[in-house]
């Protein structure tokens, strides 16, 4: 039985795909799960509409395969405009869109989690890099002078950000995959990162299988 604030409703089968709550779902009849989703904010400036004829295609840098993020890149939008970002910070808050949102309970969640505590440890100084260039525009810009340098700070102006659901193991992984544990009753997403968006059709496919899978 799922009981939510307006109903409650009978199921022989419960799909979890509660994004940044989706481990705290998960953990109501899996006690004894191992992720635990950390929260990364990403975050954007937009390039001013004079300069925007500097990008005529996606930018991207290599990735390094040691992180789940990209690093800041270039991007071309559907609906005109081009986005510069996004850089990964901690967010302070599951749901920190903004630097000010904290939650102090959710915040001692993740910097008690083990897992947590070894990628902390393991890669504080690129942590700290992301967090320097969250507070500065120059350092933001110079990330991106390395895949176009003709950009300048004043070509910059702030835009929106995103926050992350990122799963963390108990050992320190980084969750890089699709991770989707089945239970009796349910079915858990519990890490869809990027390129998630762009997958959402097969990954419905794929639990839209487990799930007939079971009548
Ligand atoms: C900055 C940024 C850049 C990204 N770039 C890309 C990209 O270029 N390409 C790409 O493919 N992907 C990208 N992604 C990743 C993509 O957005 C995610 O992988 C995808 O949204 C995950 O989908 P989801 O359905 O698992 O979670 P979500 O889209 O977060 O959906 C979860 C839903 O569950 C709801 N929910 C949460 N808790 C509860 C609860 N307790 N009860 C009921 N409902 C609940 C939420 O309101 C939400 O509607 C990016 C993400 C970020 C943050």
């Amino acid at each position: 039985m799922v009981v939510t604030q307006k109903s409650s409703y009978t199921s022989k089968l419960v799909i979890n795909c509660a994004g940044l709550y989706s481990d705290k779902v998960a953990r109501m009849t899996v006690p004894a799960l191992n992720v635990k989703i950390i929260p990364f904010r990403g975050e954007y400036y937009k390039l001013k509409k004079e300069k925007e004829y500097l990008v005529k295609n996606l930018i991207y840098p290599v990735p390094d395969p040691n992180f789940p993020f990209l690093g800041v890149h270039f991007t071309r939008m559907a609906k005109g405009g081009v986005e510069a970002g996004p850089n990964a910070v901690l967010a302070f808050s599951r749901e920190g869109y903004k630097k000010s949102n904290i939650n102090v309970s959710e915040l001692a969640e993740s910097l008690a989690w083990p897992g947590f505590q070894k990628v902390a440890a393991k890669y504080w100084r690129t942590g700290m890099g992301e967090m320097y260039r969250s507070f500065s525009k120059a350092a933001f810009t110079k990330a991106l002078q390395k895949l176009l340098p003709e950009i300048q700070e004043s070509d910059l102006v702030e835009g929106g950000a995103g926050v992350r659901a990122q799963a963390c193991d108990r050992n320190g992984g980084l969750v890089d995959d699709f991770l989707i544990l089945e239970d009796t009753g349910v079915i858990n997403v519990c890490n869809a990162p990027s390129p998630a968006a762009t997958s959402s059709l097969a990954i419905g496919e794929t639990v839209s299988r487990l799930a007939l899978s079971r009548f």
